[in-house]
C-alpha cells in the first residue's frame, strides 16, 4: 500500500458529516453521531474489479480494498468465503422459487459470522499498536475475539452475561482468554464495557473499534453477490443483534453496484428477531422510525439486545429497501432450526432458526414473492447452542448389542423389511 492509511480517507460522522483522523474512536464529538470508515472510492475503482477479486485466495480479504485496514491483514486472514448452497429442498417446504443459503455456521475458525469483524478489528487494533483486546459479547464474539486474539498473540479480555449457554463459555476459555461472567443483560455488560474501555485503554473491538469492526461485515455481502455470479438478490434475510449486519450487508450491495462490480437493481432486505427481544421489528412492524428498549426473554441468547445499538439505521435501510421486520417465538425458531437440518443438513444456531422461521412467514405473507430469489443469512453454528434443543430433537432408542433387539426397533418403523 503506498499510502499511509490505504485505501481510508477517514472516520466520518453518521449525522453531520464531520471528519474525524482513522484512530480508535467512534462517537461525533458535537452531536455524538457514529462514525463510520470513508473510503477513497475513486483509488478503488481503480484497484478492485471481478477479475482482481478472482484471482486472490479465498478468503474475506478478496475484497480488502473495502475493508478498513492500511496495510495487509494480520490477523484472520483465512476467515469468510464461505458456502452458498442452493437449498432446493428448503425452498419446496416454504413454498419459493430460488433459495439460497449463505452459511457462515461453517465460518473460520469460531464457526460464526463473528470472525469477519474480528479479523477486521483485530488487524486494525495491531495497527494502531494495541497489546490488549476487549469485547462485550453476546457469545459468538467472545468465541472470535478469545481465538482470534490468541492466534495472533495478543492479550483479551471478554465481557459476556453470565447465563450464557456452555458451548458459548467454554469455546472462550479454551484459548485461555480472561472470560467475564456479568450478572446482567447484554446492555448492562456493553455500559460496563464503555466505562472500561475509557479508563484502561484497550482496544475494545465493538466500542471504540466499532467503525472498523461493523465494516467486517460488508464481506458477508460481497461474497453473496460474488456467489450468485455478481448479482444481488431480489430479497436477503438477516437476523439482528445491534442490527448492525443488516445494515452492512445492505452497504455492501451500494459499494459493489456504486463500483459497477455488479449491475444495478432493486434488492429488499428483512430483518429477523425472536419475539423476546424484538424491538426492532415491533418499530418496523409499527411503521416506526425509532425502537422502544426492551428486556430480553428468548433462546436466542445471540441476538439478545434490548437496545440495540444500529436499531436506527437497520429501520432506515428496511424501510428503503421495502423490506420487512417479522419475529418468531422459541418454538418457532426449533422449528426453523429443525426444518433448516432436516431439508439441508445444516445445523444453525438459535439465530439461523429465528432466520428461518421468519423467512418463512415473509413467504407465507407474500412479502417475498414465491417467483423471486432470496438469500437467507446463516450466521451461527447449532453445536454452539445445544441447549436449545436438547429434549427437542426426540430420542435415541438404546437397546442391548442384540439383532433380536434392532429388529424389533425396525418392527415399529418398517414391518416390511423385518425378515422372519
Ligand atoms: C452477533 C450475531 C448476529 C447479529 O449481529 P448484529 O449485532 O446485528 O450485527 C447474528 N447472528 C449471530 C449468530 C450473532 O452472533
Amino acid at each position: 500500500m503506498s499510502e499511509k492509511n490505504g485505501f481510508m480517507k477517514a472516520l466520518k460522522c453518521r449525522e453531520c458529516g464531520r471528519e474525524y483522523p482513522l484512530a480508535a474512536t467512534h462517537v461525533c464529538e458535537f452531536d455524538f453521531g457514529p462514525l463510520e470508515v470513508a473510503y477513497d472510492y475513486e483509488r478503488i475503482r481503480g484497484s478492485l474489479t471481478r477479475e482482481s477479486i478472482k484471482s486472490r485466495p479465498q478468503s474475506m480479504w478478496r475484497y480488502r480494498e473495502l475493508l478498513p485496514v492500511a496495510g495487509e491483514p494480520t490477523v484472520g486472514r483465512q476467515v469468510g468465503y464461505t458456502p452458498l448452497v442452493k437449498a432446493d429442498r428448503l425452498a419446496k417446504r416454504l413454498g419459493i422459487r430460488e433459495l439460497w443459503i449463505k452459511n457462515d455456521a461453517v465460518n473460520y475458525p469460531t464457526l460464526s459470522f463473528k470472525d469477519r469483524v474480528v479479523s477486521v478489528a483485530l488487524s486494525r487494533s495491531v495497527e494502531l499498536g494495541f497489546k490488549t483486546v476487549a469485547c462485550a459479547s453476546t457469545g459468538n464474539l467472545a468465541n472470535s475475539v478469545a481465538a482470534n486474539a490468541a492466534a495472533a498473540g495478543l492479550d483479551a479480555y471478554v465481557f459476556i452475561p453470565s447465563d450464557l449457554e456452555q458451548g458459548k463459555v467454554v469455546n472462550s476459555l479454551v484459548y485461555g482468554a480472561n472470560v467475564v461472567g456479568i450478572k446482567g443483560h447484554y446492555d448492562e455488560v456493553n455500559r460496563l464495557c464503555a466505562e472500561i474501555a475509557g479508563k484502561y485503554g484497550w482496544a475494545f473491538v465493538n466500542v471504540n473499534m466499532r467503525p472498523y469492526y461493523a465494516e467486517g461485515s460488508k464481506s458477508m455481502g460481497f461474497e453473496i453477490q460474488e456467489q450468485l455470479g455478481w448479482q444481488v438478490p431480489d430479497h436477503t434475510v438477516v437476523c439482528m443483534a445491534s442490527g448492525s449486519l443488516l445494515t452492512k450487508i445492505h452497504k455492501s450491495y451500494q459499494e459493489f453496484t456504486k463500483l459497477g462490480i455488479v449491475p444495478e437493481k432493486k434488492w429488499t432486505i428483512h430483518g429477523a428477531q425472536a419475539t423476546g427481544c424484538s424491538p426492532i421489528t415491533t418499530a418496523q412492524k409499527a411503521g416506526l422510525e425509532f425502537f422502544k428498549p426492551v428486556k430480553p426473554n428468548t433462546i436466542a441468547k445471540s441476538l439478545a439486545i434490548g437496545t440495540p445499538a444500529d436499531g436506527f439505521y437497520a429501520l432506515k435501510v428496511m424501510k428503503e429497501t421495502g423490506g420487512h421486520g417479522e419475529d418468531v417465538t422459541d418454538d418457532e425458531i426449533r422449528e426453523g432450526i429443525r426444518l433448516l437440518a432436516e431439508c439441508e443438513g445444516i445445523f444453525a444456531e438459535t439465530a439461523g432458526g429465528v432466520t428461518v422461521g421468519v423467512a418463512k412467514k415473509l413467504i407465507a405473507q407474500g412479502k417475498i414473492a414465491a417467483d423471486q430469489s432470496a438469500v437467507l443469512c446463516i450466521t451461527g453454528n447449532g453445536l454452539k447452542t445445544l441447549e436449545a434443543m436438547t429434549g427437542h430433537v426426540g430420542n435415541t432408542r438404546e437397546i442391548r448389542p442384540s439383532l433380536r433387539e434392532f429388529e424389533a426397533v425396525l418392527a415399529q418403523d418398517k414391518p416390511e423389511l423385518v425378515h422372519a
